[in-house]
């Protein structure tokens, strides 16, 4: 890979700056367990002079520039991203030891998310209601002012840009925090978005720990909306801290997703395409196909396809474009990950495959198969946000109905049958906010995404994204 040049401050009113602590943070690259880069690191005080910066480009210029000058700067950021995909796809394989060629699908992906909204911009629309007393009435969608955008560290460059494109869309400034483990591909984001026209200060993008920061930008008086994507744990957190100033709030959290095979499905297929549904990314992925439901009368085909498909995943070094699972993020993660497999070896379940470190360096991990798993084990019940599946045979579609909503996560899903009307009775009655039918898809630009219960609140992408940065207003003109 060429080099690539790396972002090490915080990207504040339109320019790389230091913290005001000076403090740095070293980042680790998973592939090699080596320091390659320390990023400057913020605490309360640029938290601080982040938002108000924000709120101050907000009421200068940034919440009265035309819907048309908006879709113009915003199509120029977009453009600068698809100039500059092979630099993001490079920092994102650094950071987080995302295997190449998935890092450069997500950096088109961003790119994507910016020329999607740009063109959005004259889509939100108010009404008019013909109200009882006559009269003219409508509604009008306006922006918040400050949003804090809080991002994982899975997918750090397209969720910036799932939150950032719409929010700056629908006229909002944004103070973008990334994951400590992956600040580049965000601060990358803040520096291609000013030098495509941005002004300064309307996207901030602040490094640094959510122990250290995360409440001070949460409970920052300026701050009309946070919109997060993490584990179900801190969106919690951040939901009480928010309903002090009844400050909105959206989360996509996580996730313990079904993958439903019927006998009469095109079950070889399902079987050979499922292992990347779950293990994609190292298996660090909200909507990983984690929990598989397989009808009886085909389990024992469908795991010997299954285990075959996994045993040919190429694990292994991410700069190689031939490789399709990464190391984990972190050794505290692989550790996490391990914890889960040792207490699924403690209560007998089987590993039909995986489960071992592959390789001396590196947060490596083989992707694991369990059978005969409890429906009481973590590893059923828990989200394990690394590369390993439960895989379970069903009799009964009212029970395995039951056992897939006994989750207390609803995020993704799939379902592979050729029987339409069972397709559609089972996708209605499935508790999650995205499905799919014979197809593992998740995510689309274009359609909401998110969770129920506690895979989170409010959607991203789509339409319905930019709606949730706005308050809607009701405006009445008496004859
Ligand atoms: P996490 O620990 O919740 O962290 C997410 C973000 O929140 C990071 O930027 C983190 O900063 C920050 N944070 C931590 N403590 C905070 C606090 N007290 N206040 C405000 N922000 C705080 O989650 P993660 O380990 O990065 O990501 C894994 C989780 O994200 C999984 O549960 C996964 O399912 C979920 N996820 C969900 C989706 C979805 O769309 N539904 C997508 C991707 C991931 P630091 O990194 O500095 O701690």
């Amino acid at each position: 890979m060429t080099p690539v040049r790396l972002p090490t401050q915080l990207f504040l009113n339109g320019a790389y700056r230091e913290s005001s602590s000076g403090r740095r943070c070293s980042l680790i690259n998973p592939a090699t367990e080596e320091p390659f880069v320390e990023v400057a690191t913020a605490d309360a005080a640029d938290v601080n002079t982040a938002v108000e910066s924000a709120q101050r480009a907000w009421e200068t210029g940034w919440r009265d520039l035309t819907p048309g000058k908006r879709t113009e700067i915003l199509f120029n950021v977009a453009r600068m991203l698809r100039e500059q995909m092979e630099e993001i796809a490079q920092l994102e394989t650094l950071h987080i030891g995302k295997p190449i060629s998935d890092a450069r699908d997500e950096a088109a992906l961003g790119a994507r998310v910016f020329e999607y909204y740009a063109g959005a911009i004259t889509q939100l629309c108010g009404e008019t209601i013909p109200v009882a007393r006559g009269g003219f009435d409508f509604t009008l969608r306006q922006p918040m002012g400050v949003v804090a955008a809080i991002v994982p560290w899975n997918f750090p460059f397209p969720i910036a840009c799932w939150k950032a494109a719409p929010a700056l869309a629908s006229g909002n400034c944004v103070v973008l925090k990334p994951a400590s483990l992956s600040p580049l591909t965000a601060l990358k984001l803040g520096e291609l978005a000013h030098a495509a026209g941005l002004p300064a200060g309307v996207l901030q993008v602040l490094a640094g720990s959510g122990a250290a920061i995360g409440d001070a930008l949460v409970a920052h008086q300026q701050i009309r909306k946070i919109s997060f994507t993490g584990s179900t744990a801190i969106g919690q957190r951040i939901m009480e801290l928010a309903a002090r100033d009844l400050k909105r709030v959206s989360l996509e959290l996580g996730g313990k997703s079904p993958n439903i095979v019927f006998a009469d499905a095109d079950w070889a297929r399902a079987a050979e395409t499922s292992p990347m549904s779950v293990f994609g990314n190292t298996g660090q992925d909200c909507c990983a196909r984690s929990r598989v439901f397989v009808e009886r009368g085909i389990y024992d085909p469908f795991i010997e396809r299954f285990v075959a498909a996994t045993k040919k995943l190429r694990v292994g070094d991410p700069a190689k474009p031939e490789t399709q699972l990464g190391p984990l993020v972190s050794s505290g993660q692989r550790e996490v990950v391990e914890a889960f497999l040792a207490d699924a070896r403690k209560r007998g379940s089987q590993f039909a495959c995986g489960g071992r470190r592959p390789h001396a360096r590196g947060y490596y991990l083989e992707p694991a198969v369990l059978l005969d798993v409890g429906k009481d084990d973590r590893c059923w019940r828990e989200e394990i946000f690394g590369p390993v599946v439960c895989v379970a045979p069903f009799e009964d579609e009212t029970q395995m109905l039951r056992d897939v909503n006994a989750s207390p996560y609803g995020l993704s899903g799939s379902l592979w049958t050729n029987d339409l009307r069972k397709a559609l009775r089972v996708a209605r009655r499935v508790e999650s906010g995205v499905l799919s039918i014979n197809s593992h898809s998740s995510v689309h630009t274009e359609a909401p995404f998110g969770g129920f219960k506690h895979s989170g609140l409010g959607r991203d992408l789509g339409t319905a994204a930019m709606e949730g940065y706005t308050e809607l207003k009701n405006v009445y003109v008496a004859e």
